[in-house]
């Protein structure tokens, strides 16, 4: 097969489909039966962590059809999570939110927990789940893996729906037995089964955060106030194997701007480090890549390194843009 990734072709005996949304275009370029995958948006609200011990496990509703109906949650960090909604859509990059969503999302969540304050909603989201249709014949069909018929070496994961995230384990397992079974691959001894976490001050007991601080002060430098994040865990999110090089990537790795103030605070301060650490200027800092830029350049026309602030691009970016 030849894989084409902007504009350099790649080629490989084994492909692995597993697009997500678009596993049905990749699937289509290969296979005489043709699958299509719809979008089904689901939307969340994410609360405050005052209304983390509403509730001190997960609450399901009936499901239907559409899927398992709006869950009443808390998170891992405390937080309360309430959705998703489910909607099929015709946009596969359709990820805003909408009144009429999240509105459904408080009215269905408060027929499980009736204490539940839309005004304690810290930010709200949307994703698509990769639902799979089948016309001819119409069967459920979902968790779509295997070799493709006619096609060795193409494997199919697609329509990968609710409980995906939670089967990923054990479809990574049974795919790497597919290919095992087409492709004669060792398996690798040297192979580094374990991953070192960034540590975390939030978490870390008083002996820990002292043996921190003394090793590195950037660890004693709050960042994010509302997740209690340091420079020094930020530092280690860009400086280890496959950094962090947007101030998603370093949210992603450390929490810093998952909390209440949703990065009003820790925004300037974190780009700054980006810039210092990355050798780049503030204005090539993205929120997540090219395209969500924060900074155009500064307000006064002086040169650069002679003062004068920075401006923001004026349309928030992406779907802060609701939250501002
Ligand atoms: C609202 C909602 C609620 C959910 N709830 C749960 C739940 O409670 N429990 C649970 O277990 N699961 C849940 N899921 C499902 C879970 O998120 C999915 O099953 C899982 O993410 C599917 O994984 P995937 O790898 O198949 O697809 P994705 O996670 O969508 O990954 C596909 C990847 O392929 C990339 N890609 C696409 N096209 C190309 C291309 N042409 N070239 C290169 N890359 C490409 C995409 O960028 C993406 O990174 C939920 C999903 C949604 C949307």
């Amino acid at each position: 097969y030849q894989v084409q990734v902007d504009g350099e072709i790649f080629v490989a005996p084994i492909v692995i489909n597993a697009a997500g949304v678009y596993a049905d275009e990749i699937h289509n370029m290969i296979c005489e039966e043709k699958i299509r995958i719809v979008p089904r948006r689901g939307e969340y609200r994410l609360m405050d962590k005052n209304c983390g011990d509403l509730v001190n496990s997960t609450i399901f509703q009936q499901p239907s059809k559409m899927g398992k109906g709006i869950l009443v949650t808390p998170t891992v960090h405390g937080n309360l999570l309430v959705g998703p909604t489910a909607e099929d859509i015709p946009d596969k990059q359709d990820v805003d939110t909408t009144a009429e969503g999240l509105t459904k999302v408080l009215n269905l969540g408060s027929n499980s927990v009736d204490a539940l304050d839309g005004r304690q909603t810290i930010t709200s989201f949307a994703g698509l789940r990769a639902h799979l249709v089948h016309e001819e014949p119409a069967e459920k069909s979902d968790f779509l893996i295997g070799e493709a018929e006619g096609h060795p070496g193409f494997i199919d994961v697609a329509g990968i729906e609710s409980p995906g995230l939670t089967s990923a384990p054990a479809i990574g397992e049974y795919v790497a037995r597919i290919v095992k079974n087409i492709y004669p691959a060792e398996r690798k001894t040297d192979f580094i089964d374990s991953r070192k976490g960034i540590p975390s001050m939030a978490l870390a007991t008083e002996e820990e955060r002292e043996a921190l601080i003394r090793e590195n002060p950037a660890f004693a430098n709050v960042i994010c106030r509302c997740e209690l994040v340091t420079e020094g865990e930020i530092l280690e999110a860009i400086h280890r194997p496959v950094g962090a090089t947007t101030l998603d990537g370093v949210k992603r790795r450390t929490r810093a701007g998952m909390g209440r103030c949703q990065a009003g605070f820790c925004s300037p301060k974190t780009l700054e480090i980006l810039s210092r650490e990355l050798h780049l200027d503030l204005a090539q800092i993205t929120k997540e890549g090219t395209g969500s830029e924060i900074l155009t350049g500064k307000n006064k026309d002086t040169a650069p390194g002679e003062g004068g602030t920075w401006k923001r691009t004026q349309a928030p970016v992406g779907k802060e843009a609701l939250h501002e």
